[in-house]
């Protein structure tokens, strides 16, 4: 158990191994090893393997061919044991979708891989939030899903609009016309907890959960610091200035490619005026109600979000003090 436990898609177990990157003979000798292994990924969900243990997101690479090659493929690194691990994108059409009406709802609409009933497509967030499969593979995922993704929507050169190719193992692209190269893009996201004393600012957003309230939170701006982000954030959502920031913990959040930064902020004003844009509610929760939303003991069924976000995390280490 650490302090993190149960936070989603943080830990990677790989050596990314850039080294090897710009080496094309060495990738293809780790692709050609019996003991490499392939995530693959289709229209930005997650392809595994149903084993008898449970659902399983590595597989032989002969899978990529098995399932009419890949669009992009990419190294994503070595496992401690040193079994290569690649990424591929599945080409769209290797998958359909279809209507399940296996849980009650007629139109609901599942991806599958035809005539193959050894897969499942399941989407990230579910297997994180449910535990479908391990932490450090749910990791995996989570760079597989944010490399791809990237990929699959930046086949044209942002400054020359030619189409561009793939180098460096999938982790860059390169355009053949103006020679620039694009890099895989990560999206700086803050959230962070506002506290005072024995009380801290939580928010609500329309979409959440019923009775969820979360740390507030807000991509970072071209020219600022996360300090400035923080408090920028804080302010226009709920109105209240804040001091001092003091970084907590980050989380790869795949939805596409972001990163959340983890901070508290020293709240130094309380009144609360709610942007209604972005949230529904904001306000001040004492200590001991926080610590009754964690454990799900709230009298009013009010809550706060689960361990695979960071957002649970933090709230967690200011409440438990
Ligand atoms: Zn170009």
């Amino acid at each position: 158990m650490t302090a993190l436990d149960g936070l989603g898609y943080a830990f990677d177990p790989l050596d990314r191994a850039s080294y090897l990157r710009e080496d094309a003979s060495a990738v293809a000798r780790l692709r050609a090893r019996p003991d490499a292994r392939v995530v693959l990924i289709a229209r930005d969900m997650p392809v595994l393997g149903k084993a008898a243990t449970g659902l399983e997101p590595l597989m032989p690479l002969a899978e990529v061919e098995a399932l009419g090659g890949a669009r992009v493929e990419a190294l994503l690194g070595r496992l401690p044991g040193g079994a290569p691990v690649f990424a591929a994108l599945l080409n769209d059409d290797a998958v359909v979708e279809q209507s399940d009406a296996s849980d009650g709802f007629l139109d609901r609409r599942v991806l599958v891989i035809p005539g193959r009933n050894d897969l499942k497509m399941v989407d990230l967030r579910s297997i994180a939030s449910g535990g479908l499969v391990p932490p450090a593979e749910t990791s995996l995922l989570a760079s597989a899903k944010a490399l791809l993704a990237w990929h699959a929507r930046r086949g044209f050169c942002s400054n020359c609009g030619a189409r561009t190719g793939i180098g460096a193992a999938g982790w860059r692209r390169e355009c053949p016309n103006c020679g620039m190269h694009h890099f895989p893009r990560t999206d700086p996201v803050v959230i962070m907890l506002a506290t005072d004393g024995d009380s801290c600012l939580l928010g609500r957003q329309p979409r959440f959960p019923k009775g969820m309230y979360s740390a507030l939170a807000g991509f970072l701006e071209p020219g600022e610091t996360i300090e400035q982000a923080v408090r920028r954030e804080i302010l226009e959502e709920s109105g209240v200035a804040c001091g001092a920031v003091r970084y907590f913990a980050s989380q790869p959040w795949p939805f596409p490619s972001s990163l959340m930064i983890g901070c508290f902020a020293q709240a130094e004003s309380r009144r609360v005026t709610v942007d209604r844009i972005e949230l529904e509610d904001a306000r001040w929760f004492e200590r001991d109600e926080v610590r009754a939303m964690l454990e799900k003991r709230h009298p009013e069924g009010l809550s706060a979000p689960v361990p695979m976000a960071i957002a649970h995390h933090l709230i967690k280490s200011w409440a438990g003090g």
